[in-house]
């Protein structure tokens, strides 16, 4: 558990570690020696654009919480000039100029994450330098706004292009919709939180393995605790906010 700063009166108490009120903190849920690192070691960057930063009910936050190389980068779009050396965001251009990025994103041409990564798997060079899955945080609006900013540059454009872009399938599912997020109301198929989208995906590319799944269900189960929660207190639930904001989480399938 992390550590509640005293409340002030009348104040919720909150936790100081998932910044969450202190009763529905999720530090128990999170891997208990700290963020772990998967097997093939798949940097996760998230790029989430800022009115999504302002939901109180995103999950895009949770992940680094539970995998050490991942990261939220806040912002409408990546820029190689405005990324500070060292950051999320230059590991992205890194990754791109390597020819280890890899883009989630129902876009034209997208492949099924588990066929594309089935496909590659084993002797891929690029698998074995380690890859890094860019995905998008927001509405499938902004997820597509964030997605062809990609293009915007010329040179860094047509290296996005040569990316391979994969979104997520019902087939590359784990766990059938159903059982997935039971407080929701799936505005498409295939659609997942952010949490989930990252478990699924990086089930794939880290090889599906026994390891890979123990990821995924570290993944999976913070994102269960926060629809407890949800269910717990009574509050407006998760497919109330999905139902008016119908076709979002098409974009978390890869945005
Ligand atoms: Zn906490």
């Amino acid at each position: 558990m992390g550590e509640a700063p005293p409340a002030p009166a009348g104040r919720r108490a909150m936790c100081g570690a998932c910044l969450r009120p202190a009763r529905v903190c999720l530090c128990a849920f999170f891997p208990p020696a700290g963020p772990v690192d998967t097997p093939r070691g798949t940097r996760v960057v998230i790029l989430q654009h800022p009115l999504e930063a302002k939901k109180t009910l995103g999950t895009a936050r949770y992940v680094a919480h539970v995998l050490r190389r991942a990261a939220v980068v806040k912002g409408r779009r990546l820029r190689r000039a405005s990324a500070e050396p060292g950051s999320a965001a230059a590991d992205v251009f890194r990754a791109l100029d390597e020819g280890t990025l890899w883009v989630l994103f129902p876009g034209p041409g997208a492949a099924p994450m588990c066929e594309r990564a089935r496909e590659s798997d084993g002797a891929s060079e690029q698998v074995q330098k380690g890859l890094t899955l860019l995905l998008f945080d927001g509405t499938w609006r902004e997820g597509k706004q964030m997605f062809n900013s990609l293009f915007e540059d010329g040179r860094d454009g047509a290296a996005f292009r040569r990316c391979p872009l994969v979104y997520l399938s019902p087939a590359c599912l784990q766990r059938p919709l159903a059982d997935a997020g039971r407080l929701r109301v799936e505005p498409a198929p295939g659609c997942v939180s952010t949490l989930e989208a990252v478990a699924e995906a990086l089930f794939h590319v880290e090889g599906g393995g026994a390891a890979a799944s123990r990821v995924r269900a570290a993944l999976v189960g913070v994102y269960d605790a926060l629809v407890n929660f949800q269910v717990d207190s009574g509050a407006p639930h998760m497919g109330v906010r999905r139902e008016k904001d119908a076709g979002r989480d098409l974009g978390k399938q890869g945005v």
